[in-house]
């Protein structure tokens, strides 16, 4: 039996290619979850398909005692497209979050500080570590006590941020758009002040875009649509497109990491390097983006047209192909409906319906959705 943590619908699916999945008794749905942002190129993009044969062939994975060459070439490849000096390879969001915050003890043991500042509505991870840095009650009150020296503030609140960063403060760790919680997008304004009281306060900006980068926003790191440029990334979902693999980006002042202080057997193996160093390829190239950028337009004025038109539509959100949908029904009941109509999206948060689509979904498949979704919510 597998372990009840998941509320699963009954609907098992043996087959995907593209934006479509096919259930096991051949109907076809038109995927806008991707995995929750993980398909990045669809399912089974017949490129990334080839690389998995391949390397399936020759070798699939070594110990991080020794050197393999696509790990090599994955972390050049995500320095040069960033502004930062090195990578650690993990396998999935949590481990990179995890990653992320002993870089900030550390860091901090260098300063003498320890606080690490998160906000409400944030989601991180469910380990220990990331789960105490999470702003959701609901995941964190059973399981206390959690790690010590957190602490939890506002979203996009200048003033409670002012109050409560200091010289005790190591990292403050934040997603630039909400996921989990919401699709909320941070203000630019706000992030400005952020960094400006960081680096006043010598604390580490950690950016958690495992659900936002890897081209997600239209650019190919989240924090690229800022004019602000974090300590330390934390990368996943989107960067295997469908392989378990996670990563931390550090820049000089964040390279406190030294042999023996961190480590994964599996972190970066050749199998999975291999995948995405053939993904980040396709989506790093500026007409690859460019075009998320187009699909988003429009995509929002689709929307926005509905929006216009249904009064339980309240709001728009978010960036680049990660849209949020606020609306006054029940979100948990549109999601079930969408399966009956054989179109999937997830719920963030209560109210807001998550569009993550994969990136090189199509102009023709943007309106079967708004086709099938405008039925939905009649
Ligand atoms: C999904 C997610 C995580 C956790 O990633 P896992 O791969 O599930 O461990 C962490 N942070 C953000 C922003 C996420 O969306």
């Amino acid at each position: 039996m597998i372990m009840k943590t998941y509320n699963r619908f009954e609907i098992e699916f043996v087959k995907g290619k593209g934006c479509y999945l096919y259930d096991n008794e051949g109907e076809k749905y038109l995927d806008f979850v991707a995995g929750i942002a993980v398909n990045s190129l669809g399912h089974c993009h017949p490129e990334l398909v080839k690389t998995l044969k391949t390397q399936g062939e020759s070798l699939w994975h070594i110990s991080n005692l020794y050197y393999n060459k696509s790990q090599k070439e994955l972390s050049e490849k995500l320095i040069k497209l960033s502004d930062h000096q090195s990578v650690f390879f993990c396998n999935s969001g949590t481990e990179a979050v995890e990653g992320a915050l002993k870089v900030a003890r550390k860091y901090g043991k260098k300063t003498n500080s320890s606080k690490i500042l998160y906000f409400n509505n944030s989601f991180h991870g469910r380990s220990l570590g990331a789960l105490s840095v999470t702003g959701r009650e609901k995941y964190q009150k059973d399981f206390k006590p959690l790690i010590q020296g957190t602490q939890s503030i506002p979203f996009n609140d200048k003033e409670k941020f002012a109050e409560s960063i200091g010289d005790d403060v190591c990292a403050v760790i934040l997603e630039p758009i909400q996921g989990e919680g919401g699709i909320n997008p941070i203000d630019s304004d706000f992030l400005s002040y952020i960094k400006e009281k960081c680096d006043a306060h010598n604390a580490l900006l950690i950016f958690d875009e495992v659900q936002c980068g890897i081209g997600r926003t239209g650019a190919f790191y989240a924090y690229q649509i800022y004019d602000v440029v974090p300590d330390v990334i934390c990368l996943a979902k989107g960067l295997g497109g469908g392989l378990p693999i996670g990563a931390f980006i550090v820049n000089k002042k964040a390279d406190v990491l030294v042999p023996g202080d961190h480590g994964s057997t599996y972190g970066g193996n050749p199998l999975v390097t291999s995948v995405s160093n053939v993904l980040i390829d396709i989506v790093s190239k500026q007409s690859f983006l460019n075009q998320i950028t187009e699909k988003s337009k429009y995509l929002k004025k689709q929307l926005e047209k509905l929006k216009a038109k249904k009064d339980s539509i309240v709001k728009i959100k978010g960036i680049g192909l990660m849209i949020g949908i606020e609306v006054t029904t029940d979100v948990k009941a549109i999601v079930k409906d969408a399966l009956d109509n054989k179109l999937l999206i997830v719920n963030a948060g209560k109210n807001t319906i998550r569009l993550v689509p994969p990136l090189t979904v199509t102009k023709e498949e943007i309106d079967h959705f708004v086709n099938i979704f405008e039925t939905l919510i009649e």
